[in-house]
């Protein structure tokens, strides 16, 4: 059995963008299991916008020598405790890691739907595609027939909420994303009615996508986007504030947009910030929905799969920079 782990180490505190001398990779010794723990493999690791945000936050995020925590899908492979038998399948936070020691309190089991990669349940299947349906039916109130902009949405997120807020009803569904590559994506494989790179300007651009305007904005990204979609909301229209990406490297730095919040109070908005590990509740009803339509091939399992751990940081970056398409995720080798 492996006697080491290879696990990533933040070593330094960004400032601005974090570059790859922020972190190390390292050889951690696999301790002896105690009853009731279990080896985990993992299998795959995810790489989010929040692992930006834990940067900052000193103790809880960013401890100099520690892991970073992370989501992840890994295989038991030895096991002290008697309900995770070697070969289940499980999801946690201990990720960022080839290994991690756990006990039953920390997984999740996962029970796969056949025909749907395993990598799905980071992504459409997992807490990405989780966040995307709560953010769209318990926090915007999405009702059959109304139209939705959603932003970064060619990433996880974005790319979920899309695809999940047509199965809800939506009529139609906008999205703004960063490069003309993303944008064909959009509209030709993940089914918007309308999509445009927020390069060639915010507020023209969703006028031109949506020049009825809209009903529900679903956040990811802050800033000047949610001033545009102020902009375009109609009255009673609602916000589902799920992530600012535009704004994690200058968190402490007061953000220069959005400049028409007041508009709120005229058209009577709603905007409410929400995190998905407040809803694990809507996980069974959200799977339900989900698994046929995947099944079925009617919804796109879309990823960015990047190989090898000694690559974790590489997928990291990129996937701030906007390289990715869909949910960005880490594929392990089984040793
Ligand atoms: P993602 O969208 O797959 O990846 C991040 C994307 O952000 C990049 O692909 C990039 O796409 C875009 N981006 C980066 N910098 C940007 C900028 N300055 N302006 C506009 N877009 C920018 O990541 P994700 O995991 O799906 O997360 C999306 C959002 O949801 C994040 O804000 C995240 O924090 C949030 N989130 C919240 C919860 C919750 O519980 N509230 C849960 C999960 C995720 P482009 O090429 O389009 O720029």
């Amino acid at each position: 059995m492996t006697r080491t782990a290879i696990a990533v180490r933040r070593i330094r505190r960004p400032a601005g963008a974090p570059q790859p001398d922020d972190f190390a990779y390292v050889d951690v010794p696999i301790p002896l299991l105690e009853s009731g723990e279990v080896l985990v493999h993992n299998l795959f690791l995810s790489v989010d916008p929040y692992h930006r945000e834990l940067m900052d936050l000193e103790g809880e995020g960013w401890r100099r020598g520690f892991g970073l925590e992370g989501r992840s899908l890994g295989r038991v492979i030895a096991s002290r405790e008697p309900a995770l038998v070697p070969g289940t399948i499980v999801a946690h936070r201990h990720g960022w890691s080839s290994h991690a020691v756990l006990t039953a309190a920390d997984v999740r089991v996962i029970e796969r739907v056949a025909g749907v990669p395993l990598s799905a349940y980071l992504g459409i299947l997992g807490d990405t595609g989780l966040t995307a349906y709560v953010g769209l039916l318990r926090v915007a109130g999405l009702r059959r027939g109304e139209d939705v902009f959603i932003s970064a949405a060619a990433g996880a997120v974005g790319g979920a909420a899309g695809q999940i807020a047509r199965l809800l009803g939506a009529r139609r569904v906008v999205g703004s994303a960063g490069s003309p590559e993303k944008v064909k994506h959009l509209t030709h494989r993940l089914g918007f009615d309308a999509a445009f790179d927020y390069h060639d300007g915010l507020a023209e651009q969703l006028a031109l996508a949506a020049p009825r305007g809209v009903d529900v904005y679903f956040d990811n990204v802050g800033g000047e986007h949610l001033e545009a979609a102020i902009g375009a909301l109609r009255e009673g229209g609602r916000v589902a504030w799920c992530g600012a990406v535009a704004q994690y490297d200058h968190l402490a730095e007061p953000p220069s947009a959005p400049r028409n919040l007041y508009a709120v109070v005229g058209k009577r908005l709603r905007i409410e910030g929400f995190l998905v590990r407040d809803h694990q509740d809507a996980r069974a009803e959200f799977e339900a929905l989900l698994s046929p339509r995947l099944q079925a091939g009617d919804v796109t399992v879309d990823e960015t799969v990047t190989e090898g751990i000694e690559h974790t940081v590489d997928a990291f970056l990129g996937m701030l920079r906007g390289e990715n398409i869909g949910k960005a995720v880490v594929k392990l080798t089984e040793d």
